[in-house]
């Protein structure tokens, strides 16, 4: 029996062509054509004005902090269950993450949680989509505008949804994507970062680009990074990109099957199929252990691993992380939601390269160690 991975990319559209490209006309640096090109298209897709390449979905994260020009201090409400690239990006900002707990059943932050965190400190929130559903925006919104919070919008987990049909990804002051393999469409490392303001956008570019100057080069006033995309990576991600409306049918497509296949499942809580403002897209399967089957994620994991089908354990709480207790961080939160998701979810083989059989005997086994 072969072994079945957890995500494999599909890489069969023009990507080989488009690469041929860069390499024939010696174009593979930041430089090259198609990184322009990927921006525009890929802005125009969410109804942006400005696209900013970069080099993972993590420096997306970074610029679009610093961006926000916040203060040493300054509060940011954010979601403990989520990757530390949000964590890391808030402090590297020089700002203070504040964290959420999770609603059980969508995985995302809840606006009415954010509500009680809001102090006199606070001046942004974090919106974090999650494994395939959005974030409630009009919720969260409403309570930004209300104390006057800026949004930013992590959307690396949902290229190519929408939320009550407008697409992720347009809903922050700045908003970030990440084009990692196992996100809808990838340039093998690679983010992107989206806003309709010019100022915001210029700053990320120069961010991107070790803050050079204008004018004079090596000149600098700030402290920038070297984010840049290359052209080869841009190649590959306009190839994806020409195949997105595909790969959301297949996702979803993928989803159902999952669904269908496991309802019967007692002791697993399956994703929603949606919301009353998304249809789940289902960027990864994600199963829920209930407590009473006596089963941790991690056990699961071993037994699915030994029939030779690949797993992911939920992301780790923030609260729970050991680099940042040691920073004297959220030594006093409580997110019980999360912790609950990270010690008894796991996500199963979900890519787009998966093909049907794969998935029957993904769900088989999964049937069996649960009967
Ligand atoms: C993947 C991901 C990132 C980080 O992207 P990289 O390209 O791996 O740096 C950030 N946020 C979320 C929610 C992600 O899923």
């Amino acid at each position: 029996m072969e072994f079945i991975p957890v995500n494999e990319p599909l890489l069969t559209g023009n990507e080989k062509k488009y690469l041929d490209q860069c390499i024939d006309t010696g174009w593979i640096s930041s430089e090259g054509p198609f990184v322009k090109e990927f921006e525009e298209k890929f802005a125009a897709s969410c109804g942006r004005k400005y696209g900013t390449a970069v080099c993972n979905g993590t420096a997306a994260l970074e610029a679009a902090m610093i961006s926000l020009n916040l203060n040493k201090g300054d509060e940011v409400i954010m979601p403990s269950f989520t990757i530390i690239s949000c964590a890391s990006a808030v402090i590297r900002a020089g700002a203070v993450p504040v964290l959420v707990d999770s609603d059980r059943y969508t995985w995302n932050m809840k606006a009415e949680d954010i509500r009680k965190k809001i102090t006199s400190k606070t001046k942004a929130v974090m919106a974090v989509h999650i494994y395939g559903l959005p974030v409630d925006m009009d919720a969260l919104k409403e309570t930004a505008e209300e104390f006057g919070l800026k949004i930013i919008e992590d959307a690396a987990e949902m290229i190519g949804q929408t939320y009550k049909g407008k697409p992720c990804g347009s809903f922050g002051e700045v908003s970030t994507f990440s084009f990692y393999p196992n996100k809808h469409i990838t340039t093998g490392e690679g983010g992107m970062i989206l806003t309709d303001d010019e100022e915001i956008a210029e700053r990320c570019r120069s961010l991107r680009n070790l803050c050079f100057k204008p004018g004079r080069r090596f000149i600098h006033d700030e402290l920038g990074f070297n984010f840049r995309m290359t052209n080869l990576q841009a190649a590959l991600g306009l190839a994806q990109f020409e195949q997105l409306d595909k790969f959301i049918i297949r996702k979803r497509q993928i989803g159902e099957m999952y669904l269908r296949e496991l309802k019967d499942v007692k002791s697993i809580q399956l994703p929603l199929t949606g919301t009353d403002y998304s249809d789940n897209i289902f960027w990864v399967f994600g199963i829920l252990i209930k407590e009473e089957s006596g089963i941790s994620a991690e056990e699961a994991m071993k037994m699915l691993a030994e029939r030779k089908i690949g797993t992911r354990p939920f992301f780790y709480p923030m609260h729970k992380q050991p680099v940042f207790n040691n920073m004297g961080l959220f030594k006093n939160d409580l997110h019980p939601v999360s912790e609950y998701l990270s010690e008894y979810g796991f996500y199963i083989p979900s890519g787009l390269a998966l093909n049907d059989e794969q998935i029957f005997r993904t769900a088989e086994e999964i049937k069996k160690i649960f009967k």
